[in-house]
């Protein structure tokens, strides 16, 4: 994975449909001064996108009420939570749909490690643009790339997700999938409506028996 092009990265993340809707949002916001990492009872990786720049050029404040959870829908064998922190982190996944000008989100998951790309206390754009997906929640996202554990994806991801609400006191019932978030595109207006996000986890397109069996394995974590 460290020897795969960047274009070729970029193509295949690109390609991915997981995020290719991004959001808006974004009212003016003074950057941070101290970035703040998350500490975990699983291991996290601190890889914050430069502050002030990319998808941090103009990020909101945020108070978390929510934690959004996603699957990046990207199966290349190098699409994994290094490679895909690393291209939040040096401005390389660019969207013309939002405001910002930049997909981002929280947290990016595979089956053995956590990679954290923006502070808990600033808006992400990950969910439905200028909506509150975006500015009240965290996004997770969940890497499905070629040989990858989906169970140790989802258990770490359980794990992460079980500790933002313990620090952040966000309920079960404020732990959603994309899915729940209404997409009214930034760019032309347009309605997208829910999209089918993380699709692993929604049944006909909705949360179902898998998603629910995935809040109770968050809920052992508890
Ligand atoms: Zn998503």
């Amino acid at each position: 994975m460290k020897n795969t092009p960047l274009a070729l990265i970029l193509a295949t993340v690109t390609a991915g449909a997981g995020l290719l809707l991004s959001c808006g949002s974004s009212p003016t916001a003074t950057p941070f001064s101290t970035p703040k990492v998350f500490r975990s009872s699983v291991k996290i990786t601190e890889a914050l996108i430069p502050e002030g720049r990319y998808g941090r050029a103009k990020n909101g404040r945020m108070s978390p009420r929510y934690i959004t959870i996603h699957s990046t829908q990207n199966y290349g064998g190098g699409a994994d939570a290094r490679t895909h922190a690393r291209l939040l982190q040096r401005g390389g996944l660019t969207s013309k749909n939002n405001s910002l000008g930049y997909l981002t989100w929280h947290f990016s998951v595979d089956d053995h490690s956590i990679y954290q790309s923006l502070p808990t206390n600033e808006q992400g754009q990950h969910a439905d643009y200028d909506g509150t997906g975006n500015r009240k929640s965290i996004g997770i996202e969940m890497c499905e790339n070629r040989g990858n554990s989906r169970s140790a994806t989802l258990d770490r991801t359980a794990r992460l997700t079980a500790d933002l609400m313990r620090h952040h006191n966000i309920p079960i019932s404020n732990v959603v999938p994309h899915q729940h978030w209404e997409r009214i595109r930034y760019s032309d207006g347009r309605n997208l409506g829910h999209k089918n996000c993380p699709n692993f986890l929604m049944t006909n397109g909705k949360p179902g028996a898998k998603w629910q069996a995935f809040l109770n394995q968050i809920k052992s974590h508890l």
